[in-house]
């Protein structure tokens, strides 16, 4: 099926495109781009007057909880979130049941996104066996059946040995190491930020410091084996300093991070204690949360990912000590984005293209998109005025547990196109075949 769309808003910084053209699209790539295309026979013409037109949106950092724990999210029903979120592209961590630390468990969720037929799956395969921390997992054998990177994602390697085995690893395979930053011995039984918040609730504290050490370590580490290293989840603004300081000595060092840390901080958590606000590293406070969109926007932070983590009812609807961490993302980051930061012309839409499409594939060495002709027809086109209301119904995703229930936001993907197939239609899902 060819697709010709008409009058869209294209921004694409690596081709310097800012400007609005048609988009012609057939055989799975991008045909042509230029003024008044005409149709060829066949193509269905889009009325794309008013939006935008972006490389396809890259999250490189989801947990779809399949296999092991499909009652809070499959391969599918993730996919299918991440197509309602304008995402061609997702990186799944390792932390299932069992943990994806073999080939094996790399091939299921190729296998099963192929079923699902919506966005690419990029599986991440585990560092260490289960996770454990002790003995290096199946890495070579990960990356043959396609792994995309490497993390122990949901912990810290905690020994800086074992991390430094992990890394000098890696490196031979030309992966990205991804390293979730937590000293244990710093945050057993922290469930809230240490500081403010811990001390008005009366919890137990999860301290800056247990996530800064790590990042520090790590840096060292990335020196000492020369391996790519990409922070996951950044959440202080010392952390980042860490990261900035690493780059700025030129070391192939990357980080993240999600719209819960940028948009909302530890004084959003009251006494009614809504446990979708609880996550891993915990809401920080409101300086973090500046110093980090001026990250973002100044590119000291390479990319934006949800960490998108799909818990049951159950799960959630608990004590604030025992409910379990994260909140669901997928569907939320993009109109986050356009309503916080790109409206209100804190961040241009070149910079946003970057975060969210670029600078994802760059660091898990996936082949570029670009809004040329040859280009893979993998693309997210946006309406940056449609106004969205965050209720349970809105998601389709398994789980609900959103730390932004209630916000209503403007801008939302209408469209995506995977290999040139239409995966969403006017905000609709479309499922395979199309
Ligand atoms: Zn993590």
């Amino acid at each position: 099926m060819a697709f010709l769309l008409r009058g869209a808003h294209v921004v694409d910084p690596q081709v310097a495109l800012d400007c609005v053209r048609d988009v012609l699209i057939d055989e799975g790539r991008i045909q042509a781009v230029g003024e008044d295309l005409a149709r060829p026979a066949g193509a269905e013409a889009i009325d794309a007057r008013g939006k935008y037109l972006v490389p396809g949106l890259v999250d490189m950092h989801v947990h779809f909880r399949d296999p092991g724990f499909e009652y809070k999210e499959t391969i599918e029903t993730g996919s299918r979130a991440a197509t309602h979120g304008g995402f061609t592209d997702v990186a799944t961590m390792p932390n299932t049941d069992p943990v994806s630390d073999t080939g094996a468990e790399i091939r299921y969720q190729i296998d099963r996104a192929h079923e699902a037929g919506l966005c690419h799956v990029r599986p991440i395969g585990a560092l260490t066996r289960a996770e454990k921390g002790e003995s290096l997992a199946e890495i070579g054998d990960m990356v043959v059946e396609g792994a995309a990177a490497f993390s122990d994602d949901g912990h810290g390697v905690q020994g800086a040995g074992m991390m430094r085995t992990c890394m000098e690893y890696v490196s031979q395979f030309g992966r990205v190491a991804i390293a979730h930053c937590e000293v244990e011995s710093l945050t057993a039984h922290g469930v809230i930020n240490e500081g403010r918040a811990s001390t008005r609730l009366g919890m137990f504290g999860w301290p800056a410091l247990g996530e800064e050490l790590e990042i520090y370590r790590d840096i060292e580490l990335c020196k000492l084996t020369g391996c790519p290293l990409h922070i996951a989840h950044i959440s202080t603004a010392r952390g980042l300093e860490l990261v900035r300081a690493a780059k700025a000595e030129g070391l192939p060092v990357t980080c993240e991070v999600c719209p819960h840390h940028l948009f909302l901080c530890e004084d959003d958590i009251t006494d009614t204690y809504d446990t979708n606000l609880k996550m891993n590293p915990p809401l920080r406070s409101a300086a973090d949360a500046a110093a980090l969109v001026e990250g973002l926007v100044d590119g000291s932070i390479d990319c934006l990912v949800t960490d998108h983590a799909p818990h049951a009812p159950h799960e959630k609807n608990c004590e604030w000590e025992i409910a379990f961490f994260g909140t669901i993302g997928l569907e939320t980051s993009l109109p986050l984005m356009l309503t916080n930061l790109v409206g209100p012309q804190k961040m241009s839409w070149s910079r946003l293209v970057e975060a969210m499409a670029v600078a994802p594939r760059e660091i898990l060495r996936l082949e570029p998109v670009r809004l040329e002709a040859g280009s893979a027809a993998d693309l997210t086109l946006i309406d940056p005025t449609a106004t969205i209301e965050v209720t349970p119904d809105y998601f389709e995703s398994r789980s609900k547990n959103s730390a932004f229930l209630g916000c209503t936001l403007t801008g939302v993907a209408t469209d995506v196109f995977v290999n040139g197939r239409r995966t969403l239609t006017d905000g609709v899902v479309t499922s395979q075949g199309r």
